[in-house]
């Protein structure tokens, strides 16, 4: 019986724990601070190798994004980025458009746009932001206006300047279809370890209340045994 309920604790932590690290409830509105250490913060902008509906006007959606962030975005970063364009794919932020998420990159549906970081030493090493040009509304198709790449644009840029997600519906990090928007679950990692300290102290008292309670039952059972016969 205690074998059972053991397995069964174990089996809850592994069930538990992978669902936790990617709800975006637990994604702060701050993930690092300065997660650059050098500035002007380059990017590269892959306008070559281009899907079928790409519009050059998003081009200019990425450059206003970019404006948007040094003239101080959502008041929410404690520096002010710098950017630089550059024509090398070693920039620190690489920017490039697929057809469709789901169908391209296996992303999860209405999901449309990701900033994947790598991260080391609570610093970016690089960023790769992926946007996607349109989406399925029912069986049709619909291109993305100028004004969705912009703030499906200004969103991911925040992610690789450091911010998570706002709950302020105003404010450009909040989700605003949580589908339509993905952040890398690795962005956790700085608070995945806590998340699952926590959820271990819980599993760790439930399993306490469940011994306990058979202990108690055992106990009665041996009184009942010995008074009731
Ligand atoms: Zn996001």
């Amino acid at each position: 019986m205690y074998g059972i309920r053991m397995s069964f604790v174990l089996l809850m932590v592994v069930l538990v724990l992978p669902t936790l690290s990617t709800a975006s409830e637990a994604i702060p509105e701050i993930i690092l601070d300065y997660p650059w250490d050098h500035s002007p913060i380059t990017v590269y902008i892959d306008n070559i190798s281009v899907p079928e509906h790409y519009s050059p006007t998003y081009y200019t959606q990425i450059e206003e994004a970019m404006k948007y962030w040094e003239k101080g975005g959502n008041r929410n970063l404690k520096f002010t980025p710098v950017f630089e364009l550059v024509d090398s794919k070693d920039a620190d932020i690489r920017i490039k458009w697929v057809e469709n998420l789901e169908n391209v990159e296996g992303a999860p549906s209405g999901v449309a746009g990701y900033a994947r970081p790598r991260i080391s030493d609570d610093r970016y090493l690089r960023v790769d932001i992926v946007l996607e040009v349109g989406n399925y509304q029912g069986k049709a198709w619909r291109q993305y206006g100028d004004a969705t790449m912009l703030s499906i644009a200004k969103h991911e840029f925040g992610h690789a300047l450091g911010l998570g997600h706002s709950s302020d519906r105003r404010d450009i990090m909040y989700p605003e279809h949580e589908q339509r928007d993905n952040i890398n679950p690795l962005l956790l990692s700085k608070y995945g370890p806590l998340l699952r300290a926590a959820v271990f102290v819980a599993l760790i008292f439930l399993l306490y209340l469940g011994v306990s309670w058979h202990h108690s039952r055992k106990k009665r059972k041996k009184l009942e045994d010995e008074y009731f016969k």
